[in-house]
């Protein structure tokens, strides 16, 4: 990692996840001393490739797709080769078994099982495939791309209140809807106007289905290889454990201060954190009341991810398929395949969601863990003793994440989306939850051309 020192910087930038590390570059690269102070022994954030993992697992940001421009230019400007899976996921397709109640539901059983609550055509839906349909089904407005002009305001519901009042049933919506939650811990806590958004970014990098031209991309190595080589562009310093602790602003610049009691100073300061975790930061003085009360507010899904590792293809034994869909503590169990051999089956993530994420937490890892495995072999009769837990990650119990991606609740949108990433005098914002216009890593490139372009314009 670069350490090389600048003196006294124009601009402090904390976090080095993509956001922060884009931003401190573009800022760079227009003429500014950049220093970055990163809570964590590595950069990327939530941006964290399992290296040490069969196959290189990604715990964090996982999918680039089509309409990822910036992600794609920055793989090309920073030397880290994009791979495109897209093709052999058309060709190869792991399709997940269904298990509720412990049952094992075949998919052709579906559409008249008694436990299927959905009516009508619905039936043939899987479950979670029924919220999508639901909304899309009945968008309450069409320019999805401005989710968050106020014209939408009236839409900035629950989706549980917006399912309710289509007719749906709370046990459709329990299904259909909360388990394995694609956004929020449950259905109340989500506004149908960031849902709306969501389902609109994902159709027009996906379309319906992965084809053989769609773009399902990862970089060799390891999506944490483009911020290690954004870090090793930095011409100006690099602090790594550096847990940033306090922000102060005064009529000559800003003072940043670390648990480890050093001060830095600087003419403006960059904040990339996610407010889940900024909200633990003492800014003085305080951000005016609507910032401040996103800070303190806007929300986070919780995931917790168990990589384990297959001693053999024990899938081969009854002839199912190695990722299953449930109603249970594996939630969602998705099958990780080599980057360039489509057979091989390198590592198996169970992704639990929303509140049963919470529920797992407080086993912790090694019992969570245990817990896991002996759900899957009770499922799975022919996992018996072949699986290993190799790595657990709670994101929502990660201090210095909180959570996976933000989340607006009703309301929220209305509140704070046009505001929340307003500059509080020197003190600018960047970060995924600040952007408009696209999602996830996306969404944290698009931030840090927003906040460079504030500071530029303001120091000149
Ligand atoms: C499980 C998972 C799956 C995902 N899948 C996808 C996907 O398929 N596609 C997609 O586009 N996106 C995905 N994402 C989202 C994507 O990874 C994030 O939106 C993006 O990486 C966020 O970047 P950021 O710079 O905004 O925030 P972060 O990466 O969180 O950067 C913030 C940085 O600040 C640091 N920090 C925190 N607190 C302090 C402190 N007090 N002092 C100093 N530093 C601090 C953190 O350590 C971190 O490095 C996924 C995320 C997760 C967790």
């Amino acid at each position: 990692m670069p350490n090389s020192s600048v003196g006294t910087p124009d601009v402090i930038v904390i976090g080095a996840g993509l956001s922060g590390l884009e931003t401190a570059l573009l800022l760079e690269e227009n003429g500014l001393r950049v220093r970055v102070l990163e809570a964590r022994e590595r950069v990327g954030g939530r941006v964290y490739s399992l290296s040490g993992l069969p196959g290189s697992p990604e715990a964090g940001g996982n999918t680039i797709a089509g309409a990822y421009g910036r992600m794609i230019a920055a793989g090309r400007k920073y030397g880290v080769e994009l791979v495109n899976r897209g093709p052999r996921f058309a060709a190869h397709p792991i399709r997940q078994e269904l298990y509720l109640g412990r049952e094992h539901i075949r998919a052709e059983d579906w559409p008249a099982h008694p436990r299927n609550p959905f009516e009508e055509a619905q039936r043939k839906l899987l479950p979670g495939a029924w919220g999508r349909s639901m909304l899309r089904q009945n968008m309450p407005f069409s320019d999805l791309e401005n989710w968050h002009d106020p014209r939408h305001a009236a839409h900035d519901v629950s989706v549980y209140g917006f399912l309710r009042a289509l007719g749906a049933t709370p046990a459709q919506i329990a299904l259909g809807y909360e388990t394995n939650v694609p956004y929020g811990t449950n259905a109340h806590d989500v506004s149908v106007l960031q849902l709306a958004f969501v389902d609109h970014w994902q159709a027009i990098n996906r379309r319906s289905r992965v084809t053989a031209d769609s773009l399902v991309g990862v970089f060799r190595g390891g999506n944490q290889r483009l911020p290690e080589a954004m870090a090793r562009r930095l011409r100006g310093d690099l602090l790594l454990g550096q847990r940033v602790q306090g922000i102060e602003t005064d009529g000559s610049g800003v003072a940043v201060h670390c648990a480890d009691g050093r001060r830095h100073r600087a003419r403006a300061v960059v904040c990339a954190l996610p407010f889940t975790v900024l909200r633990h930061v003492a800014i003085d003085p305080l951000p005016p009341p609507s910032q401040y009360k996103a800070i303190m507010t806007l929300g986070a899904k919780p995931i917790t991810q168990f990589h384990m590792v297959p001693k053999r293809p024990f899938w081969r034994d009854d002839g199912l398929s190695p990722a299953l869909w449930t109603d249970g503590v594996l939630g969602s169990v998705l099958a990780n395949r080599d980057a360039d051999d489509h057979d091989e089956v390198t590592t198996l993530t169970a992704w639990v969601g929303g509140a049963m994420a919470q529920y797992v937490d407080r086993f912790g890892a090694a019992e969570g863990g245990r817990m896991l495995v002996a759900e899957y072999e009770r499922l799975r009769p022919a996992a018996q003793g072949q699986l290993e837990v190799a790595a657990v990650h709670s994101w929502g119990q990660d201090p210095f994440a909180a959570g996976t991606w933000s989340i607006f609740q009703p309301g929220q949108v209305t509140a704070f989306a046009q505001s929340l990433a307003r500059p509080h005098g020197r003190l600018y914002f960047c970060g995924e939850h600040t952007a408009l216009g696209s999602r996830g890593m996306e969404a944290a490139l698009e931030s840090a051309e927003r906040a460079a372009l504030e500071v530029l314009g303001d120091l000149g």
